[in-house]
C-alpha cells in the first residue's frame, strides 16, 4: 500500500513536522510520498528531521507520482464521503491520499479541494476529524490489519493535562494505545504544552 500525503499548508510548522516523522515512522518511508510542495521547494526547504527520516517528496501533484496513477485505484480518505473505509478496500485501492492539513475547529473543508481536483472515490474514516497521522493510522489498521472501524478502540476529544491545575482539550479523534492512552505522535505532547503555555504567557502580558 501507498501513502499519499498532499501537503496543504504554507511551510513547514513544528506540528507537521512531527505529525509527518510519526507518519514516515508508522508506515516506512518507502510507502510514503509527500506530494505537491510549491514549485520552488529544494531539498534545503525540507527540515532536517524529516530528511533525516527518509521522506521522499515532489512537487508534482499525486496524480503525476509512479508514471501516472490510474484513477481506480487510488482512494481520498474525505471526511464528507458517503462510504466508510473497510477491509474490502484493500482490494479495490493500491494508493490512499490524505489531505497534508492540519485540523481546525470549527471544522473547515479544505479536503475538498482534493475531493474536486482529482474525483478519486472517497471514503470517510466515521464522522468525527482525525489529525493526518491519526487517518493515516487508522487506514492502516483497517486495510493492513484488516480490522473493521468498529472494532478500533477511538478515543474523542481527550483532554490533556499540564498539571493538577491546567488541561486543554484536543478536538479530535485519536486511536488508543494499549495503556488506554490516545496515540500522539513523538514529541507532541511537549509542544501541545509548549504552546499552551505560551498562550498563557501572552495573556499576562
Ligand atoms: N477539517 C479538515 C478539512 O477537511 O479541511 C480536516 C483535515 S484532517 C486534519 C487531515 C486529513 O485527514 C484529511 O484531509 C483527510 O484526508 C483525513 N481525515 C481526517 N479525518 C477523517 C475522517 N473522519 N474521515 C476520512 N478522512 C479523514
Amino acid at each position: 500500500m501507498k501513502y499519499v500525503i498532499e501537503h496543504m499548508e504554507e511551510g513547514f510548522s513544528e506540528w507537521v513536522i512531527l505529525e509527518y516523522s510519526q507518519i514516515i515512522r508508522d508506515v516506512g518511508r518507502e510507502n510514503l510520498i509527500l506530494t505537491s510542495l510549491p514549485q520552488s521547494t529544494t531539498e534545503n526547504d525540507i527540515p532536517q528531521q524529516l530528511r533525516d527520516l527518509g521522506l521522499v517528496w515532489t512537487t508534482d501533484e499525486c496524480v503525476t507520482i509512479d508514471g501516472g496513477l490510474k484513477k481506480d485505484a487510488v482512494c481520498l480518505l474525505d471526511p464528507a464521503a458517503e462510504e466508510e473505509l473497510s477491509p474490502q478496500d484493500a482490494e479495490k485501492f493500491d494508493y490512499f491520499v490524505f489531505g497534508g492539513i492540519l485540523g481546525s475547529h470549527p471544522r473547515v473543508d479544505r479536503t475538498g479541494i482534493l475531493r474536486k481536483k482529482y474525483g478519486f472515490a472517497g471514503r470517510r474514516l466515521g464522522a468525527l476529524q482525525m489529525t493526518t497521522d491519526t487517518a493515516i493510522r487508522t487506514t492502516k489498521i483497517i486495510i493492513e490489519q484488516q480490522t473493521e472501524f468498529r472494532d478500533i478502540a477511538f478515543i474523542d476529544y481527550p483532554e490533556i493535562k499540564f498539571n493538577k491545575y491546567e488541561s486543554t482539550e484536543m478536538p479530535f479523534r485519536y486511536v488508543l494505545d494499549a495503556e488506554g492512552n490516545p496515540v500522539l505522535p513523538k514529541g507532541m505532547l511537549d509542544l501541545i504544552k509548549h504552546d499552551a503555555e505560551q498562550s498563557i504567557d501572552d495573556l499576562l502580558m
